[in-house]
């Protein structure tokens, strides 16, 4: 019987690079055929085989209330038939901004965008302009989007500016970028200590989910919210991933931590393209129209998006639902820990939240190096064994994972009995 899913991706690759319009959903780094799904609801979506999986990566996190929530269609249904885009100004914008800043305090102001990587590269110019300064600091294994200066790794040694990791990047962007090790308070020391008044921001995801799950520790960004402050430098904390994620107020609020501007994302669409920037108001006012920090979209904060936001963002406020979701989280890595340790293999898990990290090794990784040693090949059996189960896992071993409001307790039920069975086979 031929596979709808290979005859699709076969016509996918001949009319687009590689058969998808995002690279890691072409399961290169796992091997396979990448399934082209039809529909989804609640915790589950179906492949054009017409195979059910149980779905955790909610479309990279912004499934959080599961899919196809009618509280969500119905918004975005009223707001269609209502037309899709004006180019002009709505009250829904409004809504949506001032909801944002009285979720997440340190926002005062905050422009709507499509796209994180458009937040993300927004949020650095504001910083560069508002200081007059040029050089950034990010930290290798954080991802903020695939603008120029930041698809940069580290140079050959600490205080050397960083390498392109994409063709296209000209030495002369990456030159401004400098890439530390992420949770190394002394490493920003250092560099502060030598070039802190040509530092224009340090951005960082505060709750690291592109190189799987890892937490930074309170030490590191502490040290970091100081440094900024004496040395003049902006704060941004992406919270494209972690906003609205591993808590009501994002991972600023698990921290206690102020950072000046706030990249936001993936889950303030609901599903649909938004996400936004913001922060302190005297840096905000540096923007166009009041600033000569230029900005703009044509489909920014658009009606139909911000429709399907804003009942996602009023859905999370239900009372106990970060509990919930944190809870159901913390089963299910604990659940997956047990199959795991009773096949004796080597395995840990993390959660925040509502999101998830699944490491082949015998303990947390704390770093970027430490992640890397993570075996590469064990989770690709496993995430192989997983998918046949009809569990849908990240199709890559550097990537998390998400739960949604949706996943009950009998659906972490029927995942650990795919784990066993999978875990089992890795012997
Ligand atoms: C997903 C992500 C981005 C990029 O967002 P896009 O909407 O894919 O452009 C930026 N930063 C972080 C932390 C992300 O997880």
């Amino acid at each position: 019987m031929t596979s709808h899913n290979d005859t699709l991706f076969t016509r996918a690759q001949q009319s687009t690079p590689g058969g998808v319009n995002s690279p890691v959903r072409a399961f290169r780094s796992v091997g396979g055929t990448p399934r082209f799904i039809t529909r989804a609801e609640g915790p589950y979506f179906w492949d054009a085989d017409d195979h059910r999986y149980i779905d955790y990566i909610g479309s990279w996190g912004p499934a959080i209330v599961g899919h196809a929530h009618p509280d969500v269609v119905r918004a975005v249904q009223e707001a269609a038939a209502r037309g899709l885009s004006f180019g002009a100004p709505t009250e829904g914008e409004i809504d949506m901004a001032e909801l944002i800043c009285q979720l997440v305090p340190s926002i005062e102001q905050v422009r709507l965008v499509s796209s994180g990587t458009e937040a993300a590269m927004s949020a650095l110019r504001l910083a560069r302009g508002a200081t007059g300064r040029d050089m950034i600091v990010k930290f290798e294994g954080c991802y903020h989007g695939h603008a120029d200066s930041l698809l940069v790794k580290a140079g050959s040694g600490l205080l050397t500016f960083g390498n392109p990791t994409s063709a296209g990047v000209p030495e002369d962007f990456a030159k401004h970028t400098l890439v530390l090790d992420y949770n190394d308070p002394q490493q920003l020391e250092d560099v502060f200590a030598r070039m802190g008044d040509r530092i224009a921001c340090v951005i960082v995801e505060p709750v690291a989910g592109n190189m799987n799950l890892l937490r930074a520790t309170p030490a590191f960004l502490q040290a970091m919210r100081r440094l900024c402050t004496q040395h003049g430098a902006v704060l941004i904390f992406d919270e494209v991933m972690s906003g609205f994620r591993v808590a009501r107020g994002g991972a600023q609020s698990l921290y206690d931590i102020k950072p000046d501007l706030t990249v936001l994302g993936k889950v303030i669409g609901g599903g649909l393209p938004v996400a936004a920037f913001g922060g302190r108001a005297d840096l905000m006012k540096h923007l166009a129209p009041l600033g000569g920090v230029y900005q703009a979209g044509t489909l920014s904060g658009n009606p139909v998006t911000v429709a399907a936001g804003m009942a996602t963002l009023k859905l999370i406020q239900a009372p106990g639902f970060y509990e919930n979701l944190s809870a159901q989280t913390e089963k299910l890595v604990q659940g997956l820990q047990t199959a795991a340790n009773d096949q004796g293999i080597d395995f840990c898990a993390d959660a925040v939240g509502g999101m998830f990290g699944l490491y082949f090794r015998k303990e947390q990784p704390t770093s970027y190096a430490t992640m890397m040693t993570c075996d590469k090949e064990a989770f690709n059996r496993f995430f192989h064994a997983m998918l046949d189960a009809g569990v849908y896992l990240a199709p890559s071993a550097f990537e998390a994972g998400f739960v949604s409001a949706q996943h009950d307790d009998a659906i972490l039920e029927a995942t650990f009995a795919a784990a066993r069975k999978a875990f089992s086979a890795l012997k």
